[in-house]
């Protein structure tokens, strides 16, 4: 079932918490992106949960963040969904490159952002936020975090994985909202979210992958 999914974060070397454009309704809804966000951090490990425990209003708050950059930054759009139909008749997870920069070489970047990277980005928030803590940046460790938290929960709606995503091509238009941000709204409270504690996770990039294509 996919809300368990969503506690699944990924977590790299210390931790984590953890649409092709703006015609594309926001991955989750407000309200479940935030509910993610807060609920990830009671899955960490105690010697982590103290500083995010503090932090919580600000994880929880800012878990939209990203859906309302899309609004003012012309490159945020992509970064929240992967058309894998498209690519369908190829197998995506044998056949993209895992890697950014070897996908850019094969695919072109315009092909990439036309067709949503959320995989790469995902990958990427992930480097900056091992980075933040490397630097001991307590502002960008809870920005990197809260950011991650966004694209990992995006990255586990059936519906951002799909052209056909707002049920467009099949007479199904509006079944985005309505899954994402309604069904949760009026049942969240009876969803059981917790599916264990925060796992180390060795190779994050195939992890993303994986999460992302089954
Ligand atoms: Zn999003």
């Amino acid at each position: 079932m996919r809300y368990k999914n969503l506690f699944r974060f990924i977590i790299p070397i210390v931790i984590v918490l953890a649409g092709s454009a703006l015609y594309k309704a926001n991955a989750w809804g407000f309200w479940a992106h935030q509910r993610i966000n807060r609920l990830a951090v009671f899955s960490l490990p105690p010697e982590m949960i103290v500083f995010y425990k503090k932090n919580l209003e600000y994880i929880t708050e800012h878990a939209v963040d990203p859906d309302k950059r899309r609004y003012a930054v012309a490159e945020e759009a992509p970064r929240h969904f992967i058309d894998l139909d498209h690519y369908v008749h190829e197998r995506p997870y044998d056949i993209l490159p895992h890697k950014w920069e070897d996908a850019v070489a094969e695919r072109t970047e315009d092909t990439l952002n036309a067709y949503g990277i959320v995989p790469w980005h995902t990958q990427k928030v992930l480097w900056q936020l091992t980075k933040a803590f490397e630097e001991r940046d307590q502002y960008k460790i809870l920005h990197y975090s809260a950011d991650l938290g966004h694209y990992v929960g995006d990255g586990h709606v059936p519906l951002h994985t799909s052209e056909n995503y707002n049920g467009q091509m099949t007479n199904q238009k509006g079944i985005h909202g309505f899954w994402e941000s309604r069904v949760p709204e009026l049942f969240g409270d009876n969803y059981d979210f917790w599916v264990g504690k925060a796992q180390y996770i060795d190779n994050t990039r195939e992890y993303v992958w994986k999460y992302i294509l089954e």
